[in-house]
């Protein structure tokens, strides 16, 4: 991680640029909450249908699923959540801040230095009440993860997609957390999107799967530009490991606030199934059509969140350049998660060079995210779209109007060419696939 990139620095483009708010802001905000903006929305959208691409629809072996966030109480009972997924929560007895105590560094308010309490167990799940009556019998709860709703349904899954073991089943989706302390911008919140597969499998084959999927789901943060050096593996000691866990190996970030995680790749064994089966009396074994055998699966599960993948890939594409004296920050996000995928620029607003503008314009946008600016000084627009990240900037100036030519302009390497417009599509479309960047002999002679 360069030194340059900080948090806050990250967090004023986003404002800046519209890519993340504070939560109901014009009223002081919502501790930990935030709103995906404009561009913010399509950064996120991009990403999660790199996973879901990378997942689901490049394989055979693997079908969506999209489920309820409030489900039976007995599943929470069933996962374990009712009773074990709760933090130790302190209280101030001064200033009444609560705290995890196991973030506590001593046995004293690390606000006020005041005497806390004896821990006791906070449950994290968000509780609500189903109907009109806010009874026992009514409560509810906002799914912590998404991956039980893959549980219950795994045998309407089997049965209905005619696949047979190995197969996974995913599922993205809003889970909640009441955690204790939330933090660090969208890193940890109480409210997030989870990116989870279950991969069921064959017991005695799931130490393979769970090393092939640890494998697979780092490549794919380093193919969608993430810098290798700045991934990592980190497998969980024993003592870390989840009350349904083998084995747990967290991918990790080195994010500014330090090495944390980005996403964990579990072998969960044949608990949740195991558990579900014994709670609602189904038999949720599977049988191998091939052998004969019957066994209660176990599952491979990597878990990412889409908000903290979106930070770690604004943080990865962030840089500070010194170009001709001044300092530009630019996005360089991989094409494919760029939200806008090109910005067509008239030199200045002049209703000679309107025409021909809106006419590429319209055209460019059947193809791809584009975008059309033609307000303020061509430098300040060049500096808009390089802070979101536009890869390729198309700009009309005057003589375009009598060669028809217009000028490509590279994010990265700020290089530019001019080409007959007849050549746009063509020429940007390779562009973004990633063809010839570098190597392109249209761009080898292309002066920055
Ligand atoms: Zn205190």
């Amino acid at each position: 991680m360069p030194e340059s990139v900080t948090m806050d620095k990250i967090v004023s483009l986003c404002k800046r640029r519209g890519f993340i708010f504070q939560s109901s802001e014009i009223y002081g905000g919502l501790a930990s909450c935030w709103d995906y903006g404009p561009v913010g929305v399509e950064l996120k959208r991009n990403v999660k249908n790199a996973w879901w691409r990378s997942i689901v629809e490049s394989r055979g072996d693997v079908v969506g699923l999209d489920c309820s966030i409030m489900m039976h109480p007995m599943v929470w009972k069933a996962s374990g959540h009712l009773e074990g997924f709760s933090d130790p929560l302190v209280e101030c007895k001064a200033c009444h801040m609560r705290w995890r105590a196991d973030q506590l560094e001593k046995a004293a308010c690390p606000s006020c230095e005041g005497e806390i309490t004896e821990p006791r167990n906070f449950n994290l799940m968000f509780k609500t009440f189903m109907g009109p009556i806010e009874e026992d019998a009514a409560v509810v709860f906002l799914r912590p993860e998404t991956a039980q709703g893959i549980f219950v349904n795994f045998e309407n899954v089997v049965t209905t997609s005619r696949k047979r073991l190995p197969l996974g089943i995913a599922q993205m989706g809003k889970t909640f957390r009441n955690e204790i302390t939330p933090g660090n911008f969208t890193f940890r919140t109480r409210e997030f999107e989870q990116m989870e597969l279950e991969f069921f499998v064959k017991p005695g084959t799931d130490e393979e799967w769970y090393q092939y999927w640890a494998k697979e789901r780092l490549d794919w943060y380093v193919g969608l530009g993430i810098r290798e050096e700045n991934l990592r593996l980190r497998d969980h000691e024993k003592d870390e490991l989840a009350h349904y866990a083998k084995a747990c190996v967290d991918i990790e970030y080195l994010f500014p606030i330090g090495w944390s995680e980005l996403e964990g790749i579990a072998n969960r064994t044949d608990f949740d199934l195991s558990q579900h089966s014994k709670w609602s009396g189904k038999d949720l074994s599977y049988l191998d059509p091939q052998t004969s055998e019957r066994y209660v699966p176990y599952v491979i599960e990597p878990s990412a969140g889409a908000d903290r993948s979106v930070l770690a890939f604004l943080v990865d594409a962030y840089r500070e350049e010194e170009v001709e004296g001044a300092t530009r920050v630019v996005l360089k996000l991989h094409p494919s998660l760029a939200p806008v995928k090109v910005a067509v620029l008239p030199l200045s607003r002049n209703e000679k060079l309107t025409p021909l503008a809106r006419d590429v314009y319209e055209r460019l946008r059947c193809s791809f995210v584009t975008e059309y600016d033609d307000t303020q000084s061509i430098g300040r627009r060049y500096r808009r779209q390089d802070e979101i990240g536009t890869p390729l900037c198309v700009t009309i100036d005057f003589e375009s109007l009598e060669d028809n030519q217009v000028t490509i302009r590279d994010r990265d390497t700020l290089a530019q060419i001019r080409l007959p417009i007849a050549e746009l599509e063509g020429t940007l479309s390779a562009k973004l696939s990633g063809e010839g960047f570098g190597t392109d002999s249209l761009w080898a002679g292309a002066r920055a």
